[in-house]
């Protein structure tokens, strides 16, 4: 900043001050001096009105708190408790040490602020302060609050129904200091918020109109009063995402004109006849949405997601056939060369009746049976071509390319995806399916994957076995490899899964190396068995799997790449080590490779582990339903671990949690759907606070909904 900026700034703050509005400055805001206010930039508050945005993350009240007798030595602990002593103690750095003595119906507890004698003018005997923090070991307990609240002098029934907002806080501005700052212009503030939204909208959505929400969120009665403010706000974040994503969604799909093809009935209908089983009812819905995509004159843009064996194949290869009765061409990608092999010989199996063979594209072909297949794909002749990524290598051209396919599509970039688009000879671009066995719940899967259409086979085909799933204790392992053994004696295969490759000096885990060593010595001596892990060349990888499929290995040690839907119907035990180190869509798509053929499978998860993790893997034992468990992990560990990694471009809630929130996100879909239905553009008088609030809060709102 230079000198005339510093002071022009200084003059406009020792000038008379403005008029207080939602749009202030907090420059302008007493007590906030350049430095707070940049520390107030990083929460996101640079206007008055930005404070109001700003929620507790946390509530505490006497009901919430512990009692002092029970604040144990380590424990994360919030107390309340009314002083009986204070004092100012010199350390022997010279440090000056505020100490309060508080005391409940329980018991006394000492409170140590190192560095803050100041404290001795706020906090005086008589006065209940409501604490949290640590309780460490210092001549007995003493707690150093993090942070605390001073609800001052009275006698406890005062103190009834008083509850601490605790706000996020960043580096340079406290908890107490940030509470204290909204607090002093909360009343100000609260009567110049107006209700963006229509009334009728939140009476059926039953939440509260925002002034009221918000002043419950930062001045409650009690923690459920708070819940209440906090609803609403999540609730309207919820809302103003999917009406970013069905906007998107529409405008995305009216540039995406592609081709239209007609339903003729003719390898469909014949492909349904031939078929050795009768479609699930959710193969059936599935069916029906993507016919409608690719009869439509928009490209289709869908994502197919369901277990492990719900049934994905089929329904892609009704699209295939769809497009390929239109005369066009089909490529259906996977992400290894053994699951394109695989896909390649179940369509081939079903599509024998029908007189179809697909064309393998992997880079294990040879030149010769290569350039076959790339003639095949140049001429017009329509065409099911099964393939890795090898199918979108540049010498690879296909005559009039109508549907690309994507098996596990969180395993392809975006860019490959789009560069799938660019491959039709005559450049209008393929439609596109995506597949996934990773299922998350349809509201989810509606706010993370905005602009995708999604369907869902949340429907098992009839006669699979479930796959009987156990956690053991360390104590049990003999007899766990026992039992491996009896299943490899009764001519079975089986998977052991570790969670890391190598030992470490970081962690006393059992890895997959080391344990490698010491089942091939001890219980599985006679067996024949390999290691396989993501250190190891691709093409050694390879190998070892097709020996595994092809029954020359009778005992897989892995980690987890183990492809996802790879399919050895003989492998029916898998043993997991340290279950507690895994995910649980993780574990359960572990699980999903065995239990694929007609004898009974097991999954024992084998280790000792805490009781909040044996909680966990509780859910993985109980059931088998993909969603049900993926809802559980999301709950437990958060977004952003589905995956096993963070994933980029998730949306970002500053206030809601879509899976906690589940209701009301189902609500804020459902609500934001029809307002798009009847308003597209949200240009009606009604929308125009809705419009307002998006385009304040969201950069992209200004190019989704333009003006005029
Ligand atoms: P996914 O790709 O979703 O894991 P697949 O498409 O590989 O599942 O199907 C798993 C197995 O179930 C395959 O052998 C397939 O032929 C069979 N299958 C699919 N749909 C049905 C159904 N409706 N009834 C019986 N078996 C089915
Ligand atoms: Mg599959």
């Amino acid at each position: 900043m230079t000198n005339a900026e510093d002071a022009a700034r200084r003059r406009r703050r020792t000038g008379p001050p403005p008029r207080l509005t939602l749009d202030t400055p907090v420059t302008y805001l007493k007590g906030v001096g350049p430095a707070r206010a940049d520390a107030l930039q990083r929460l996101g508050i640079k206007v008055a009105g930005d404070l109001l945005r700003h929620v507790p993350h946390r509530y505490e009240d006497a009901s919430t708190v512990t009692p002092i007798a029970r604040a144990a030595v380590g424990a994360d602990v919030t107390v309340l408790g009314q002083v009986v002593a204070t004092g100012i103690l010199p350390t022997r750095k010279g440090l000056r040490v505020f100490q309060a003595v508080i005391k409940d119906a329980s018991g006394l507890l000492e409170l140590a602020w190192p560095g803050q004698p100041f404290l001795e003018r706020t906090i005086t005997k008589g006065d209940w302060l409501l604490c949290t923090g640590e309780v460490r070991f210092h001549h007995g307990r003493r707690l150093q609050p993090r942070e605390f609240v001073n609800l001052g002098a009275g006698d406890e029934s005062s103190l009834e129904g008083r509850v601490l907002a605790v706000y996020p806080a960043t580096e340079g501005l406290s908890v107490r200091w940030l509470r204290t700052l909204v607090d002093a212009h909360l009343d100000a503030l609260l009567p110049l918020v107006k209700e963006p939204l229509p009334a009728a909208l939140l009476e059926e959505a039953g939440v509260l109109p925002l002034p009221e929400a918000l002043r419950r969120v930062h001045r409650p009665a009690s923690v459920a009063d708070a819940r209440l403010g906090r609803a609403r706000l999540a609730w309207e974040e919820l809302l103003c995402v999917h009406l970013l994503h069905r906007r998107a969604n529409t405008i995305a799909r009216e540039a995406r004109t592609g081709t239209q093809f007609e339903n003729r009935k003719l390898l469909t209908r014949q492909l349904r006849e031939e078929l050795p089983f009768a479609l699930t009812s959710a193969q059936m819905r599935a069916v029906r949405e993507i016919v409608a995509d690719l009869c439509s004159p928009t490209r289709m843009h869908r994502l197919l997601q369901g277990d492990v064996g719900s049934g994905k194949t089929v329904v892609a290869l009704f699209a295939a056939m769809l497009v390929m009765e239109n005369s066009a061409q089909v490529a259906l990608m996977a992400p290894t060369e053994l699951l394109a092999e695989q896909h390649a010989r179940t369509a081939d199996t079903l599509l024998a009746p029908l007189g179809i063979a697909s064309v393998l594209l992997t880079g294990r072909l040879g030149a010769k049976d290569r350039r076959a297949a790339l003639s095949r794909l140049q001429s017009v002749e329509p065409v099911l071509a099964i393939g890795t990524h090898a199918l979108f290598q540049n010498d690879v051209a296909f005559a009039k390319l109508g549907l690309v396919i994507i098996d596990e599509q969180h395993r392809f970039g975006v860019e490959q995806r789009a560069a799938l688009g660019a491959k039709g000879a005559d450049r209008t671009p393929p439609d596109v399916l995506l597949m996934t066995a990773t299922p998350i719940p349809r509201s989810l899967a509606l706010t993370l994957y905005g602009d995708l259409d999604v369907s869902t086979l949340d429907e098992r085909p009839p006669g699979r076995q479930p796959v009987t799933t156990a956690h053991r204790r360390e104590s049990a392992r003999a007899r766990v490899f026992t039992f491996v053994e009896t299943e490899l004696q009764a001519g079975r295969q089986a998977y052991v899964v570790y969670p890391v490759i190598e030992a470490s000096e970081k962690t006393d885990l059992r890895d997959a190396t080391s344990m490698y060593d010491a089942l091939v010595s001890g219980p599985f001596a006679s067996r024949r068995v390999a290691l396989l892990h993501g250190r190891l060349p691709v093409d050694e990888r390879d190998v070892i799997m097709r020996a595994f499929r092809d029954g020359a290995i009778d005992v897989l040690v892995a980690t987890t790449v183990i492809e996802v839907g790879i399919d050895v119907p003989n492998a029916t035990v898998m043993v997991i080590e340290h279950p507690e180190r895994f995910g649980l869509s993780q574990l359960h798509q572990l699980r999903g490779r065995v239990g694929r053929g007609a004898e009974q499978s097991y999954c024992i998860l084998l280790g000792d582990v805490g009781s909040d993790a044996a909680e966990r893997l509780k859910v993985v034992v109980d059931t088998e339903d993909g969603f049900e468990i993926s809802r559980a992990d999301l709950r437990m560990r958060g977004m952003g671990d589905l995956f096993g990694a963070r994933q980029s471009g998730l949306p970002m809630f500053r206030i809601a949690d879509p899976i906690a929130d589940e209701a009301l996100n189902v609500s804020a879909r459902v609500m934001g759907e029809r307002m798009l239905e009847s308003d597209p553009n949200l240009t009606r008088q009604e929308n125009a606070g809705v419009r307002q609030l998006l385009t304040v809060s969201y950069a992209r709102a200004l190019e989704l909904f333009r003006v005029g």
